[in-house]
């Protein structure tokens, strides 16, 4: 049986049943892949920071 959990994506706040999970949160294969293809310069990139922070933030409570 496969597990078809969905998830509440952080990047875009959809639901979504594929994806990864870092340190607890979910991001989506989309918002994931797109992370890869993000060049640096790219205020989306910041914007991913700016969520990856924020889970950091969480689990150093
Ligand atoms: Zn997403």
């Amino acid at each position: 049986m496969e597990d078809h959990t969905e998830h509440v994506c952080i990047i875009c706040g959809q639901t979504k049943e594929e994806g990864i999970t870092i340190v607890s949160q979910f991001i989506c294969e989309d918002c994931e892949s797109e992370m890869v293809h993000t060049d640096t310069e790219d205020a989306k990139y910041h914007y991913f920071i700016h969520q990856m922070r924020q889970i950091s933030m969480q689990t150093h409570v």
